[in-house]
């Protein structure tokens, strides 16, 4: 995602802005963020395309999936329910990462909370504090 358009700069006295989609310099009104509608017009094609809101529609699912297991796993570890889980709205389907363990386990990480499938519908539920480290 371009940036480059939220930084104002003044140069030799006068307030520079750049086109959020191509960088260039925009000459004119501060209130414009493109230099053209032709990047207008681009910029916003992108942002409403079907893989833009693909990308965004898993990024969302997936940060619902940790905020779940962050509730569910106040210390280093916790011990849930699928039906808990469930019931929060996480979805199993999305994850980041699987790492195994030398005993021949599997762990499915969210980013930093990971989750290991117990006996009976029972999760285990890890928080990665390498990441701290
Ligand atoms: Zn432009």
């Amino acid at each position: 995602m371009h940036t480059a358009g939220l930084h104002a700069v003044r140069q030799n006295g006068k307030d520079m802005k750049n086109c959020q989609e191509c960088g260039e310099p925009i000459i004119g009104r501060m209130d414009k963020k493109f230099c053209s509608d032709l990047c207008r017009n681009s910029f916003n094609n992108r942002l409403n395309s079907n893989s833009h809101n693909f990308v965004r529609n898993i990024n969302n699912q997936l940060k619902k999936n940790r905020r779940i297991l962050e509730a569910l796993c106040p210390d280093d570890k916790s011990k849930v329910t699928k039906s808990i889980l469930l019931s929060k709205g996480f979805d199993f389907n999305h994850i980041t990462h699987i790492r195994p363990t030398l005993k021949g386990s599997i762990y499915h990480f969210v980013y930093d909370y990971g989750y290991l499938e117990l006996d009976h519908d029972f999760y285990l539920i890890v928080k990665d504090n390498r990441l701290e480290k």
